[in-house]
């Protein structure tokens, strides 16, 4: 946890399990996920809004961010 209200946000590369990868803004350096957009039935036929939103609270649980 770094430290100060604004973390560093960064660009960051997230891996997914299916080989797919892509950037996102992230205070981490790395992001490993078994699941993203490109391979998930549910997102890639439903709106990215909810998406990006659920998997950042993901994020912050499964990182203690
Ligand atoms: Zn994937």
């Amino acid at each position: 946890m770094k430290e100060g209200i604004h973390p560093e946000y960064n660009t960051v590369k997230v891996r997914c399990a299916c080989g797919n990868e892509f950037e996102t803004g992230s205070t981490k350096e790395d992001i490993k996920v078994e699941i993203c957009s490109e391979c998930h039935p549910f997102f890639t036929g439903r709106q990215k809004f909810i998406d990006k939103g659920g998997r950042v609270d993901k994020f912050k649980k499964k990182y203690g961010m």
